[in-house]
């Protein structure tokens, strides 16, 4: 078993005070940690991501993580949440976190800079299957409370997506800040996306159904994985 960590905080100079630094250093590297170990004995998966920036996000709703690059993750905190101590009670909730944005920066590895729809949707499942499966198996959230056991029609989502004269096209590039609300990705009452859920649906069958390892839908196309 490998015990050391792979992705560091990289805090920006002068973003902030050395005491939240030091806070945050606290609190985060142990859920970087947990994250990636999770990836690599329960899942098989060796996270490509060495670097975390941890921000501030003050816009509405803020995503808790974005990923960047093959390397590379962002994580976003509200300011109260650090001001009021907030980040031990958030542990599973950013451990989950990091894991899903450990998925996508792997992911990269293997279809680099890929912003096609159908890619995204991809990605966007497996980083959801991910990051349910912590939640389940470390932090013991009931399955039913989690994508992995979602009710949508997924067949149904499915032919909407190959009819949407929208799949040819490439996604614009997003940032936390500046969402311009793709009708697939932003996100939906119920926390999801269309498409994460309908990403996450094709990603459970293929695991739950045709026996696959997430390790090794990793790999494969996004054409092979949104499919019936
Ligand atoms: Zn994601």
């Amino acid at each position: 078993m490998n015990d050391s960590v792979r992705a560091s905080l990289d805090f920006q100079p002068g973003y902030w005070t050395n005491s939240v630094r030091r806070y945050m250093a606290n609190e985060l590297r142990p859920a970087i940690k947990l994250a990636e170990q999770y990836l690599e004995n329960s899942l098989g998966i060796e996270s490509t991501a060495t670097r975390v920036l941890p921000y501030l996000g003050n816009y509405k709703e803020p995503a808790r993580g974005g990923s960047i690059s093959l390397t590379t993750f962002d994580l976003y905190f509200r300011s109260s949440e650090l001001k009021y101590k907030k980040l031990g009670s958030l542990f599973p909730e950013i451990t989950s976190v990091c894991a899903h944005e450990m998925v996508h920066c792997t992911r990269e590895k293997y279809f680099p800079q890929d912003y096609s729809l159908i890619e995204i949707i991809a990605s966007e499942g497996l980083a959801h299957v991910v990051q349910a499966s912590v939640e389940h198996d470390v932090f013991k959230i009931p399955k039913e409370h989690t994508i992995l056991e979602d009710n949508i029609d997924g067949e149904d989502v499915l032919n909407n997506l190959y009819s949407d004269p929208l799949f040819y096209d490439p996604v614009p590039y997003q940032t936390p800040k500046n969402q311009s609300p793709h009708p697939w990705l932003y996100e939906k009452n119920n926390n999801y996306s269309w498409g994460a859920r309908l990403g996450a649906w094709c990603v459970n069958k293929m695991t739950n159904e045709q026996g696959y390892e997430l390790n090794s839908l990793l790999a494969m196309s996004a054409e092979d994985i949104i499919t019936l």
